[in-house]
């Protein structure tokens, strides 16, 4: 006899576990979700963190834009904590329409960790990821699944025009600049948080094992075959952005550390400066001394020793630094590369 359940794993990918009884020690194998024609082949993967103002209108566009795609889907909405009301307001709305499925985190982690939560959850081949303060307008959605063509695994978006505070704006291009610096030509960086991609590059993001997962920058990293739409971008009709200052200076710090060496390799460039000028203070002070015979003060003697043991002391913690960095690298276990596809 087979029993068949379904089954996440500790990576939270779907599989299906195929147990075959009557074998003293049960055979388990992994076999293909044969359950998948029930699954939706759409998902809509949305966050919630505190919009209680804008939840009704939300999910009646989310729906009326789902009924006019002719193809199988849910919406799948998660609560990052909210402590609005939005919960109860979703909580209603998804007891009502088997549509819509609710998964509720237990305290805010941040718009990334609940993105991901939703991609873990949702069961669709495709899944569309867009915020849920309708600043992503959930009718682009048929633009960004028709770019979706055989051969394209991710659709990113960029926008006409972006309707935020001008610090809001600003604080993004920084973000999106830098992280661009940091990762030079081979990647390009597409931070926006409309998209729609495969299971495929999901199961990508499960292979890169790093507590930095910034979901907009893995994707970007691992150079999937992807094209960009160009979307409208809505101004916030209620509510507020979550986005500060502060937190994005966070996560502009978040991307340098979590992406780079650079903070550490720094300490080394800065050490070999200081060493490197001290040594020359120090050669000219010598020459000065034996070939000319001219004794130079004190202070100047003491600021050349002392710019060398500085950049002598710098250097030693780049050098830590380097190692600290691979440290660092080898337990992030990222994969080396991502294979697009092999064709046989
Ligand atoms: N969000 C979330 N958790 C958070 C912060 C934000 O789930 O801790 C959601 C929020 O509800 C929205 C999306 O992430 O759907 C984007 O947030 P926001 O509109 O504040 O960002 P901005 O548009 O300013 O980039
Ligand atoms: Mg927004």
């Amino acid at each position: 006899m087979v029993v068949r359940h379904p089954h996440f794993t500790e990576k939270g990918l779907r599989e299906q576990v195929e147990i075959v009884e009557g074998i003293e020690s049960p055979l388990l194998l992994v076999v293909p979700n044969k359950d998948m024609d029930k699954n939706p082949e759409i998902s809509i993967v949305v966050p919630v963190y505190n919009e209680e103002s804008l939840i009704e209108e939300l999910c009646s566009r989310l729906k009326c834009v789902g009924d006019a795609l002719n193809r199988s889907y849910e919406i799948l909405i998660v609560d990052d904590g909210s402590d609005d009301g939005s919960f109860e307001k979703l909580k209603r709305i998804s007891e009502a329409d088997k549509i819509f499925r609710l998964v509720k985190l237990t305290r805010n982690f941040g718009q990334q960790s609940a993105v991901l939560a939703g991609f873990r959850i949702s069961r669709g081949e495709i899944v569309v990821q867009l915020d849920s303060d309708l600043q992503n307008p959930p009718e682009e959605i048929p633009k960004l699944l028709a770019a979706l063509t055989e051969n394209i695994d991710l659709v990113t978006t960029i926008h006409k025009k972006r309707q935020d505070g001008l610090l809001r704006v600003l604080g993004s291009k920084f973000l999106c600049g830098f992280g661009q610096m940091l990762f030079g030509k081979t990647v390009k960086l597409n931070l926006s948080s409309f998209r729609v991609m495969r299971r495929s590059v999901i199961e990508k993001i499960e292979a890169c094992k790093d507590r930095s997962r910034y979901m907009a920058v893995l994707m970007s990293w691992m150079g999937l075959p992807s094209v960009e739409v160009e979307v409208e971008h809505h101004a916030r009709k209620k509510g507020e952005t979550k986005y500060n200052l502060l937190t994005l200076m966070k996560l502009s710090w978040d991307l340098v550390t979590g992406y780079s060496n650079f903070p550490l390799r720094l300490v080394t460039y800065m050490g070999l400066f200081g060493a490197f000028i001290g040594f020359l203070m120090m050669a000219f002070l010598l020459y000065q001394r034996i070939a000319n015979g001219i004794l130079i003060e004190g202070f100047v003697v003491l600021s050349a020793v002392f710019a060398f043991f500085a950049g002598v002391q710098l250097l030693s913690i780049g050098f830590l630094g380097e190692y600290l960095g691979r440290v660092h690298s080898q337990i992030q276990d990222r994969p080396d590369y991502i294979v697009e596809k092999v064709i046989e």
